[in-house]
């Protein structure tokens, strides 16, 4: 998607000697909406097709995306929620995450009432890196028996495994920027 690229090239910060884009800008703390938007549509021409019945999530940042991308689906948007407790009761269910960013592995959990065997689900999230949280979504979704119909993530960072990964199983991955590389001295380069 041009527009994500070109705002990714304009405002992106690369940290962390190449291994962290920060696009805290205008998709990650401060939202530039109408980017949003562009967005969703974008997700909703790759995926209108598929008679999706729900948007999984995982919050935090996930969490807006989804909600514009919701409204073109017209279905409703689940969060799978970041939880701290080992015991968790009944009623929901639980993968666990190892998070790229924070380097740290977390439960995440979505109420069973919500995801439903009937259920087409459509993943969405910002970024794919290695994976993680997008293989705990999945596992959330093959936990319910619901029909897991692909994901739209907005940066893949295809110089990392996630992508490979997950398309590997057969699942449809749409990245609207897939990086190839980055690096402080040369910027961003797309696939
Ligand atoms: P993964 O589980 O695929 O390794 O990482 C995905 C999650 O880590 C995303 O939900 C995102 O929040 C975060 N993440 C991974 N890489 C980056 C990055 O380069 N920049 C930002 N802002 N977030 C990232």
């Amino acid at each position: 998607m041009k527009l994500l690229e070109e705002r990714i090239q304009k405002d992106g910060k690369i940290r962390d000697g190449g291994a962290v884009l920060k696009v805290d800008s205008f998709l990650n703390h401060q939202i530039d909406v109408e980017l949003y938007n562009e967005i969703g549509k974008e997700f909703f021409r790759l995926f209108g097709d598929e008679k999706v019945t729900k948007i999984l999530t995982i919050e935090a940042s996930g969490i807006g995306i989804a909600c514009i991308a919701g409204q073109y689906f017209d279905v409703p948007v689940i969060f799978a929620k970041k939880s701290k407790t080992k015991n968790i009761d009944g009623g929901v269910y639980t993968a666990q995450v190892e998070s790229f960013t924070h380097g740290r592995i977390y439960d995440i959990m979505v109420a069973r009432e919500f995801l439903l065997p009937t259920d087409r689900v459509l993943l969405i999230d910002d970024f794919l890196a290695n994976g993680a949280a997008l293989e705990g979504l999945i596992q959330i979704v093959r936990g319910a028996g619901a029909t897991l119909v692909g994901a739209g993530i907005c940066v893949e960072k295809a110089f990392q495994p996630g992508g490979e990964r997950i398309r590997s199983q057969g699942i449809r991955v749409e990245s609207l920027a897939r990086i190839r590389s980055m690096s402080e001295e040369k910027g961003v380069e797309f696939c």
